[in-house]
C-alpha cells in the first residue's frame, strides 16, 4: 500500500528544481522522491515482476495505492476500507515509514517499521469542591488536582515493549 499524492511545492525551500528528478550523488531529488512516491513506484515494479514471472503466494498479494494521504486518507485508503473492503483488507500491509536507508559503521540499512502510532484523544473529568477566597487552603480546588494529574503525565516515561517483531 502506498500514497500516490505529495505535498505542495514551496521552490524557496528546495535546493534542486523538485520537478527536475535530477540524480545528485546517487539520490533522485524530486517533489515526491521521498514520502512516498519512492516506495509506491517501487512495489508497482516489484509487484509486476511477481505477477509475470510466475510467483504463486500463499495468499492474495494486493498492489493498493491511493491518493489522499495527506489529507489524511479519508478518501483513498478509509474509502477503499469502507467501501472496497474486501478488496483491500489483508493480515500485513506493507506501506511507507520504513524504506529510509541510512548509513552506519557496518555499512548501510533499510530500515523497517512494524507499527505505526496515532493519537488517542482522552476526555479528562477532576472534581473539587469550590471554597472561598479567604480560606483556599481549605478548598478542595480541581484545578489543581488536574494541574497535578498533568505533571504526572508529563513526567511518565513508559518503558519499550519489545516483542519478537
Ligand atoms: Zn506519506
Amino acid at each position: 500500500m502506498g500514497h500516490t499524492d505529495v505535498v505542495p511545492v514551496n521552490e524557496a525551500g528546495w535546493d534542486h528544481d523538485p520537478f527536475g528528478a535530477e540524480i545528485i550523488d546517487g539520490e533522485v531529488w524530486g517533489r515526491g522522491a521521498i514520502d512516498m512516491l519512492n516506495l509506491t513506484s517501487s512495489m508497482a515494479v516489484a509487484f509486476k515482476n511477481l505477477a509475470t514471472t510466475g510467483y504463486k503466494p500463499k495468499g492474495d498479494l494486493i498492489y493498493f495505492a491511493v491518493a489522499d494521504e495527506e489529507a489524511g486518507g479519508h478518501w483513498g485508503a478509509e474509502w477503499m476500507l469502507e467501501n472496497e473492503h474486501d478488496a483491500v483488507m489483508a493480515d500485513y500491509v506493507l506501506t511507507e515509514m520504513g524504506g529510509f536507508g541510512f548509513s552506519h559503521d557496518n555499512g548501510r540499512s533499510v530500515l523497517i517499521n512494524v507499527a505505526e502510532k496515532g493519537a488517542g484523544g482522552v476526555r479528562l473529568t477532576v472534581r473539587g469542591t469550590p471554597g472561598h477566597g479567604s480560606m483556599p487552603l481549605s478548598a478542595d480546588n480541581a484545578l489543581l488536582k488536574a494541574a497535578e494529574v498533568l505533571r504526572r503525565l508529563g513526567g511518565h516515561r513508559p518503558t519499550p515493549q519489545l516483542d519478537d517483531l
